[in-house]
């Protein structure tokens, strides 16, 4: 941030008085911009026929990650709900029509001031094909996921955590629950 969003005038990065970190306050106005995370709400739309699962993923049409998998989702607006956020995208950028299940998954990544979270979701029908933001929108089962050619860390993350779930419910040995992970940046890599 190099301008105060109240009045134009240049920023300074200090820690007010009583704070104890630096934020960005405004000399002239004297505005303090507090910057907190922001949310990134998702869904895994699910298939289910003849005894199989397939998941929809979508390749993405812009950057970052150009031309990478994902599963559909993107930033939380304001005056929206998590859940109207995960119907939203996934429409957004897959036309899909889906039914929301549970909260699957929360991903924290503390390095791009980010949290991800991730709905259960039923397809209701076949009738899915790209938005504006995908290149190219299809199912995939288990053996197809594109591990190497994902978006994101939290995606690869939220599909492990799935067909873990998944093979259990097969079993008849449990069923889908709420997983939470953290990202963290490891030193040398490029991504997080
Ligand atoms: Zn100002």
């Amino acid at each position: 941030m190099k301008f105060c969003s109240e009045c134009a005038h240049p920023v300074e990065l200090l820690v007010p008085e009583g704070d104890n970190r630096p934020r960005y306050v405004c000399a002239q106005c004297a505005t303090i911009h507090y910057q907190n995370p922001k949310m990134v709400i998702g869904s895994i739309p699910i298939w289910e026929e003849a005894g199989e699962v397939a998941v929809l993923l979508c390749r993405r049409a812009i950057e970052p990650r150009y031309g990478k998998w994902t599963l559909p989702g993107g930033f939380m607006e304001n005056n929206e709900t998590t859940w109207a956020a995960a119907i939203r995208e996934t429409q957004e950028e897959s036309g899909a029509d889906v039914e929301l299940r549970t909260l699957f998954a929360l991903l924290n990544v503390p390095q791009v001031h980010q949290v991800h979270m991730f709905y259960l979701a039923r397809l209701k029908n076949l009738d899915f094909c790209a938005g504006e933001e995908s290149l190219e929108v299809r199912l995939f089962n288990h053996a197809d996921i594109p591990w190497d050619e994902l978006a994101f860390p939290t995606i690869r993350k939220t599909l492990k955590f799935f067909f873990e779930d998944y093979a259990k419910v097969q079993a008849g040995d449990g069923d889908y629950g709420f997983h939470t992970h953290d990202i963290i940046k490891r030193q040398n890599r490029p991504d997080f």
